[in-house]
């Protein structure tokens, strides 16, 4: 007979100083998006540009 186990999930205040990507979160670096949520300039800019790499990649040619 299994028993299921469920995991209390604990409520870990973690001060975020970096995005997940390692840059740090300053008032320069932050950027709030049109639905509000937090994200990094530098993430921004870095997916940004590799998108624009795989569209000129896969664009016309
Ligand atoms: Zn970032």
């Amino acid at each position: 007979m299994r028993v299921k186990i469920y995991k209390k999930k604990r409520q870990v205040k973690v001060e975020r100083t970096h995005c997940r990507n390692g840059h740090p979160r300053n008032a320069d670096n932050a950027y709030v998006d049109s639905k509000g949520s937090q994200d990094c300039r530098e993430c921004r800019r870095e997916a940004d540009r590799r998108y624009k790499e795989r569209k000129r990649q896969t664009g016309t040619s």
